[in-house]
């Protein structure tokens, strides 16, 4: 997501923000972005891989309207969510994080490892 009040015409690393940390872009804070410029930092990845990955853990839906769709793909899948501890109205998908975590891995220069 844009930081609130960013200049579309001169836009820097600063004013792209992880839609589930609201921290920005940098060097050792690598983003994967979703629809909509929708983006979550390799931090947000490793908590969301941990849970619904490796945990199989996370909102379930059951039929009922538990929880956000994912801001990633905006889609209502069966697949576990990872809601943000911070921002309860962003969450990911399994298949998402599962997507987001192998583009961290091909991505060298991310120094990111799968959790787990
Ligand atoms: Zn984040
Ligand atoms: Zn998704």
């Amino acid at each position: 997501m844009l930081r609130a009040g960013a200049d579309p015409e001169n836009l820097g690393p600063a004013d792209f923000l992880c839609n589930f940390c609201r921290k920005p872009w940098t060097d050792d804070r690598p983003m994967i972005e979703g629809h909509q410029g929708n983006l979550i930092c390799g931090g947000c990845v490793t908590l969301a891989y941990t849970e619904v990955v490796v945990h199989k853990a996370g909102v379930i839906d059951a039929g009922v309207g538990e929880g956000p769709n994912c801001v990633m793909c905006l889609e209502r899948r069966q697949d576990p969510r990872w809601v943000s501890p911070v921002y309860e109205d962003q969450a990911v998908c399994a298949r998402c994080v599962s997507q987001a975590a192998g583009a961290l891995v091909k991505d060298k220069d991310s120094r990111w490892a799968k959790p787990g």
